[in-house]
């Protein structure tokens, strides 16, 4: 083993190195993980919600496997919440809407979940 002290720049990338290492999981603690639209309400479904997770909910009606639930009523790649039946339209606002399977929350208006049912007339 070298006694010679590190050079300069074997420090710098030393340094680098750690810098990166406790970055990393600061970045998750900020919230990675919870990401959610810019425009998203404060009670806007979240991802990891239960009920959401049961429905196989998604707030972006594209990500969500509608096909696979062969929901009758619409071509699966129309469905989303804004033609559901448990859309309240009265309280949607912007991009974001009441839906009843979930009370007190908000949905996407291009969301989708495995209950989506055509909205009558
Ligand atoms: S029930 Fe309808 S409105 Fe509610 S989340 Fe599912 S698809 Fe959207």
């Amino acid at each position: 083993m070298s006694d010679t002290p590190m050079s300069k720049s074997r420090r710098d990338a030393v340094k680098m190195m750690l810098g990166t290492a406790v970055a990393i999981p600061v970045i998750n603690l900020i919230g990675v993980g919870s990401i959610r639209a810019a425009d998203a309400p404060a009670n806007a479904v979240a991802a990891d919600d239960p009920t959401a997770v049961a429905l196989k909910y998604s707030a972006d009606a594209t990500k969500a496997d509608r096909a696979a639930a062969a929901r009758p009523g619409m071509a699966a790649n129309e469905q989303r919440c804004a033609n559901c039946q448990f859309m309240q339209a009265a309280q949607t606002s912007g991009d974001w809407t009441v839906c009843t399977l979930f009370p007190g929350k908000m949905v996407s208006v291009n969301g989708w979940c495995s209950s989506w049912t055509l909205k009558a007339g």
